[in-house]
């Protein structure tokens, strides 16, 4: 068989996050979301493209066709079951092996991989050691960021940060998704490599097409609530605590109507039960239990009217590397109040689209809350001016057709290079 490489023919690498999986579940949150619509966008840009991830459950098939061109791929690399993304390093071997039988059986081979996160970087690095190859990489999540807001660091923090400075140093081109994670990575990563800044996006058509008084209705809530709405995983670094205690000070609470909606998260027995039973238990703590709704995962046809019929989202992560559901929420033309940590600092612009509030600051976070719940017409204008910005700045089509010309700009670098080598030698 013929073993050709194909200059359209790209894989999207994201060994911990599946593209086909349900989000906002365990650990499938913004990566998997990236990874999909940027597929799907690239894909529609006429690149051929496959997404490779690890094999999780044995329910889920091993190709899963999005579109004629656009496919998710599962390899199988150590047990066939969910495993946090802390334990799967040991297992990437077995997924570069896999990756490589898997263009050998196909007769063809990638000219171009783009990783995500730290673990598949690792693997791109791995498969450049086998064949020309060129490799751009998203971090997703900086370990050098990361670890200084959590209390109990990982066993493979080392190797992580080792994997992320050689990453940053040797592969062609590393995407920085905000302004922010760009500095990060070169204050405290490393000051060799090379970066661009491309932001994530979003579907500013299936968010941004509903009217609260709509959403309202179809969610059953009441035209004259003050809704205040998380979506997110649930995982301690997202400081859902922080706007549960904020919502206990709010000066709305007497008044009857306040309602807070805690979207996104697990079936019994998942991974992410913990934290999620842990905020439930403070919420009743805090008496909130009458005014808070859990409605768990909440899928495509569904989220977006949560969006809608907030009066405000509250996303007060310790660390962001971009947020996705700030810009989800803001396309919605809802006001955003953020921690003002990372990406965050880039989407949200104070006073104009939301507010920015010191991470764990819960009475920080309680006035912004307050300042939008109290005024309409206010939380009208930052509404309008978000959904604005997110058009301007953050639709997947812009963010594929800016990977697009890199794509092209590092492929023909690539060719004039192995051009000239061509000629010296001849
Ligand atoms: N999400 C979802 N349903 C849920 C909870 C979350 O679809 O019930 C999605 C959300 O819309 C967003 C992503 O999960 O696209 C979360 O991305 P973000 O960047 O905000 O956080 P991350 O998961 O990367 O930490």
């Amino acid at each position: 068989m013929l073993f050709q490489s194909t200059k359209n023919r790209i894989a999207l690498i994201s060994v911990d996050g599946d593209p086909a999986a349900d989000i906002g579940q365990e650990e499938a949150g913004g990566q998997n979301v990236y990874v999909r619509q940027v597929g799907y966008a690239l894909a529609e840009q006429g690149w051929q493209v496959d997404m490779f991830t690890r094999r999780s459950s044995s329910e889920q098939a091993t190709i899963v066709q999005h579109s004629h061109n656009c496919r998710t791929i599962r390899l199988q690399a150590g047990p066939v079951e969910f495993m946090g993304r802390d334990h799967l390093f040991d297992y990437l071997p077995e997924f570069v092996a896999q990756f490589l039988r898997f263009q050998k059986q196909q007769g063809f081979s990638y000219s171009l991989v783009h990783t995500n996160y730290w673990l598949s970087s690792w693997v791109g690095m791995e498969l450049k050691k086998h064949q020309p190859l060129i490799q751009v990489h998203t971090y997703h999540s900086l370990g050098a960021v990361k670890y200084r807001t959590i209390g109990d660091v990982p066993v493979v923090a080392v190797q992580r940060l080792a994997v992320e400075k050689a990453c940053l140093e040797n592969v062609d081109c590393v995407v920085a998704t905000s302004p922010q994670e760009q500095k990060h990575m070169r204050i405290l990563v490393s000051t060799k490599g090379r970066t661009e800044m491309i932001p994530c996006g979003t579907d500013i058509e299936k968010f941004g097409g509903v009217e609260r008084s709509v959403a309202r209705e179809k969610l059953g809530i009441a035209a004259d609530a003050k809704m205040v709405l998380y979506v997110g995983r649930f995982d301690r670094r997202k400081g859902i605590e922080t706007l549960v205690k904020a919502v206990a000070r709010s000066r709305f609470r007497g008044e009857g109507n306040l309602q807070l909606v805690i979207g996104g998260g697990s079936r019994p027995g998942q991974s992410d039960g913990f934290e999620r039973d842990r905020i439930s238990g403070i919420v009743t703590e805090l008496g909130l239990q009458d005014c808070t709704t859990f409605p768990g995962r909440l899928d495509d046809s569904i989220l977006p009217y949560y969006y809608a019929a907030a009066d405000v989202c509250v996303v007060p992560s310790h660390y962001e590397p971009f947020g996705l559901v700030t810009i989800e929420a803001m396309a919605s033309q809802t006001p955003v109040v953020a921690s003002n940590v990372g990406g965050l600092q880039f989407t949200v612009v104070p006073e104009v689209t939301g507010l920015l509030a010191p991470p764990k600051d819960e009475i920080a976070f309680a006035n912004a809350i307050n300042r939008i719940l109290s005024d309409a017409d206010w939380r009208d204008q930052l509404g309008a001016a978000g959904r604005q910005r997110v058009e301007i700045a953050f639709s997947w089509y812009s963010v594929a057709t800016r990977l697009t010309q890199l794509y092209k700009n590092l492929l023909a670098q690539s060719a004039n290079k192995s051009q000239k080598q061509a000629q010296i030698a001849a």
